[in-house]
């Protein structure tokens, strides 16, 4: 039998698994142009269907972009940095050179430097150990810096394929089509061809005669929040517009809650502001720290929402980390719900958050 891909995601399509990747009914192999049931789901009604392929295949696949002579494009998602970070990319990618693109910068509250994120950017990739030719900043959906983009690429290619790699939901499939509608035959610029040795296809959008750019699934990071939300949750703490910060006067032993998706108790430290980068649209609570632990046994998913029901299903029990904050403004990341600043000085936290889902200080990105 002819292999079919999927011109949405460019997996193997088959009849036989639902629930694995590909997968279509057969009534659907008589359209002309053919597509997997989840991406299928995804263009009509919105909707992420979950597919099981194994994460170790994704890597697989991106190790070989190693054997190629190319250029690799690693598009990151601003906003949540650490979770969206390729570890160890550079030995997946081998010697080819890497440019670094920070997504979303249309979430970013105006008074973040651009000069500053590109370094620290730089700086960040740098301490995880990718080498990068270029940094630049985008916002896919708004179409800003893709033409600054896509001379840099076309720049540093000279002639030969790009990958663009990136862990999911950090807008690649948003710059790919931005990127093809900009490049003139708009759909009609995909075609779909198997990307040799390979399990799970590449999607191949040719550049010129000889030359092509791949857009390569969605690697998946088991610390993003994302994984452990539902479709609507995902849609509430996933920041649409500009973030507004939210400023909190706190005395020691007070509590915030993120919805119910996080809390903070500040233990100890001088009476300060603390600065909150959330989505907008996840609401936060402050209360005693004497109180919280009750509210987290009684209140998750009541009146600390989100999580709604299906997120509750899914999600891990919380786990307590303790943090001394070092000298100087420093961030606590929590991976894919956001940021909080935190004062200077001797300031001593702890973190509630779901199991699995990364939380890391930084120095203040702001
Ligand atoms: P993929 O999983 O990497 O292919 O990511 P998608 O292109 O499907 O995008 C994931 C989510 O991020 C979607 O909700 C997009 O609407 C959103 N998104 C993509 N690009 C941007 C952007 O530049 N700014 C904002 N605010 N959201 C974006």
């Amino acid at each position: 039998m002819e292999r079919l891909i999927c011109m949405g995601c460019g997996a193997e399509i088959q009849t036989e698994n639902p629930a694995a990747a590909g997968y279509a009914p057969k009534s659907a192999l008589e359209r002309e142009t053919v597509i997997c049931k989840r991406c299928f789901r995804l263009k009509h009604y919105n909707e992420v269907q979950e597919v099981d392929y194994e994460d170790d295949d994704f890597l697989e696949m991106l190790h070989q972009i190693s054997d190629t002579d190319s250029l690799v494009v690693q598009l990151v998602d601003i906003f949540d940095f650490n979770g969206s970070l390729i570890p160890g990319l550079n030995r997946l990618t081998g010697n080819n050179p890497v440019i670094l693109v920070g997504n979303k910068t249309d979430i970013l509250p105006k008074s973040v430097s651009r000069n500053k994120m590109e370094k620290w950017l730089r700086r960040e990739a740098n301490q995880a150990g990718i080498e990068v030719a270029d940094v630049y900043l985008i916002s896919a959906s708004k179409n800003e810096g893709i033409d600054a983009l896509a001379e840099a690429i076309d720049h540093h290619r000279q002639g030969k394929d790009v990958f663009v790699v990136g862990t999911t939901n950090v807008g690649k499939s948003t710059l790919i089509n931005g990127l093809i509608s900009r490049s003139a035959g708009v759909d009609d610029a995909i075609t779909t061809s198997y990307f040799p040795g390979t399990t799970l296809g590449f999607i191949d959008i040719p550049l010129d005669d000889t030359s092509s750019l791949y857009d390569t699934p969605g690697v998946i990071q088991r610390h993003q929040l994302a994984h452990y939300v539902s479709d609507k949750d995902l849609k509430l703490i996933t920041p649409q517009k500009e973030i507004k910060p939210k400023t909190y006067q706190l005395n020691e032993e007070q509590t915030l809650f993120f919805g119910g998706l996080a809390r903070m108790d500040f233990e100890k430290g001088d009476h300060s502001s603390f600065v909150c980068y959330l989505s907008n649209r996840i609401p936060i609570h402050r209360t005693k720290m004497d109180n919280a632990d009750h509210l987290t046994e009684t209140k998750i998913g009541d009146m600390l929402v989100p999580p709604d029901e299906d997120s509750l299903k899914k999600m891990p029990e919380w786990e307590r980390q303790t943090f001394r904050i070092p000298e100087g403004k420093h961030d606590v990341v929590i991976s894919g719900l956001g940021w909080i600043m935190i004062p200077e000085g001797d300031v001593t936290l702890h973190i509630h958050a779901p199991k699995k889902v990364k939380v890391s200080i930084r120095e203040s990105l702001i």
